[in-house]
């Protein structure tokens, strides 16, 4: 691979807050090798890519969404009547657009698409951003990866051959069910210990699973050297999950004083989706989403913003997420959205809702030290954005507006 030298009026050093004119980067094998002022770097024979406008910054992540390649609002059906084949080929077009909106690394938390879409991205055979999958949603009979409404036989993936779901009840099932996702490729364990605004029966305050049960999935977790994310939503819940050393929370709706503390001391990170209560909230009756899990994306959406902030001033890390999958009311290549939800909606600093994008979703991948910073010995994921999205966050929506999208040294678009 030859070196490429990136050079751009302005670098957004998003770890020290400040934007550094006139830079340039260069890039071999995948990584950076140096970052400096232009004509500062030991460039020659590198192919050199030059910007007269623009703002050169690490690729976005999106800790949280569900590359299931959905197209309709109906997630139950989708997820258990399309078959996989279909699902691989709408998820491999939607990581498409992820790569091209400047998401150079996503999370997808619980999908059976996300897994084939990785390996073929990784083979060369599709373009897509780096992907992080927990493949399988480990949830306790009557949990939130349950679908209340149908027979129990249907909802798990080892007995109807679709979805995500992994229904166990106690020490030993949990054992198993986590040590099955690693067995089919997961690269971390995703579980449920709350409720939640989409499962017809449960509340998202509703405790799940036991210390006890969640303590035997990190375990297996931390035996093959991952970790596990749990969707968590109500105190006790998240609380739990906290103490049987769970890694990244996804969702945080009701956090307390016990949350900071525990979350400090496990250096937990907090995945924020406010964009998808919000759009469900707001948009989901007329789009068909069950009239109970609107209700309680409306009741969840009263405290969400308020608690967002507690946890923002209380100095936890926070990350982000959008739990987006694909319908039209949560397409692949929007999901900058959340980014401008954190700064218009719950009035938090530019500067910190670009951290947790890029840094402290990188760690919740497992990428910490890797990805999400333009430094020496990082993979070169970065990408150029045409205005200042410290001053204009909104300017990420638009694809148009990101010039440059760099995976790994690889340039995959450049206008
Ligand atoms: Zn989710």
């Amino acid at each position: 691979m030859t070196a490429i030298l990136i050079v751009a009026p302005k670098l957004i050093d998003v770890e020290n807050k400040r934007i550094l004119d006139n830079m340039e980067v260069l890039v071999e094998n995948g990584k950076i090798k140096e970052v400096g002022k232009v004509n500062s770097t030991d460039s020659k024979g590198a192919q050199r890519i030059e910007f007269e406008e623009g703002y050169l910054m690490p690729g976005l992540i999106d800790a949280h969404l569900h590359l299931m390649g959905g197209r309709s609002e109906s997630y139950i059906e989708e997820s258990l009547i399309v078959p996989d084949g279909l699902k691989i080929i709408r998820a491999t077009n939607d990581a498409k657009a992820l790569l091209d909106a400047g998401f150079t690394t996503v999370r997808d938390c619980g999908s059976s698409a996300a897994v084939h879409v990785r390996e073929a991205i990784r083979e060369g055979e599709a373009v897509g951003p780096r992907i992080l999958t927990s493949v399988f949603i480990l949830t306790q009979t009557f949990g939130h990866g349950d679908f209340h409404s149908i027979p129990e036989n249907w909802v798990d993936a080892r007995t109807s051959g679709r979805g995500s779901a992994l229904i166990c009840d106690g020490v030993e099932e949990c054992r198993k069910a986590a040590r099955h996702a690693f067995r089919e490729g997961a690269d971390f364990i995703k579980i449920c210990t709350t409720g939640g605004v989409m499962s017809q029966k449960d509340k998202p305050e509703n405790t799940q699973f036991t210390v006890e049960e969640i303590r035997a999935i990190v375990e297996e977790a931390n035996h093959v050297n991952s970790y596990t994310a749990s969707h968590a939503q109500g105190t006790e819940g998240i609380n739990n999950a906290l103490k049987a050393g769970v890694k990244t929370i996804e969702h945080a709706i009701y956090p307390n004083e016990e949350t900071v503390k525990l979350g400090k001391e496990n250096d937990a990170v907090f995945i924020l989706t406010l964009t998808i209560a919000k759009t469900i909230a707001e948009e989901g009756e007329k789009a068909g989403y069950p009239k109970w899990a609107v209700e309680k994306a409306a009741q969840a959406m009263n405290d969400y913003i308020k608690n967002i902030r507690f946890l923002v001033s209380s100095g936890v890390k926070i990350g982000l997420g959008t739990d987006f999958f694909g319908s039209k009311l949560t397409k692949m290549g929007t999901n900058a959205r959340e980014l401008v939800a954190l700064v218009k909606d719950a009035k938090l600093d530019p500067w910190l809702v670009l951290e947790a994008a890029t840094i402290n979703n990188a760690k919740a991948c497992g990428l910490e030290g890797k990805t999400g910073v333009v430094k020496k010995g990082y993979f070169a994921d970065l990408i150029l954005v045409k205005d200042n999205p410290v001053e204009k966050i909104e300017t990420l929506l638009n694809t148009s507006n990101i010039a440059l999208v760099m995976k790994e040294g690889k340039v995959y678009k450049k206008l």
